[in-house]
């Protein structure tokens, strides 16, 4: 599975929806206090299980096992959302075309989903995290506030937007997250290619 995080990244490339050093992912599997996570910077296209970056989740906050490289710039979304469950879970982030140009010409997502049965059925989407800075604390905290129940901190969604930036996604291995995204990015790239423009009436 944590050959699948590297393949991944790497169909998100061919696919357009990163630039070669963009994107992140993280696993987890169920009953274990590591996660793995991409480096920072690293070129997705060359991207292998041995590159990825082991961190302990401790009660204090995290420790990096390994230290070849540096992680992920997006770590504190990751060990955010990584923390409080208990199965075997991947996050992906990914910067996807249709899904970032749609949220820029004002459709909302959550709604969007609604009109799809490709989408509805098999993906929850969240509501759409505002323009913050990449990498920062505040992005970090905002994605996992629209992903998760409050109060009990529980995954509620597969995916949510994150505005002038890209998607965090999540499933039970790194193809299904990507799958979540897929979809998505399919249903944007209709709505964009019909011309319809969003209401401001609602
Ligand atoms: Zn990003």
């Amino acid at each position: 599975m944590i050959t699948a995080m590297g393949d991944v990244m790497r169909r998100a490339y061919e696919r357009g929806w990163i630039t070669t050093r963009d994107g992140n992912v993280s696993l987890r599997r169920k009953g274990s206090d590591i996660f793995y996570v991409t480096p920072s910077g690293w070129r997705k296209t060359i991207i292998h299980p041995e590159h990825m970056i082991k961190i302990k989740l401790v009660p204090a906050g995290i420790v990096i096992m390994n230290d070849h490289a540096k992680p992920s710039g997006e770590l504190e979304m990751h060990s955010k959302l990584q923390r409080y469950h208990k199965k075997t879970r991947a996050i992906v982030h990914l910067h996807p075309t249709n899904i970032l140009a749609a949220m820029y010409a004002g459709w909302d997502l959550q709604d969007l989903a609604d009109e799809f049965p490709e989408v509805s059925r098999y993906t929850k989407v969240g509501p759409s995290v505002p323009v913050l800075p990449v990498t920062s604390f505040e992005l970090a905290v905002a994605t996992f506030d629209a992903m998760t129940e409050e109060n009990t901190n529980r995954i509620k969604y597969d995916i949510v937007g994150q505005a002038n930036h890209g998607v965090c996604a999540i499933g039970p291995n790194p193809w299904d997250a990507y799958e979540h995204i897929e979809r998505l990015e399919h249903i944007c790239e209709i709505v964009l290619k019909s011309g319809k423009k969003v209401s401001n009436s609602s």
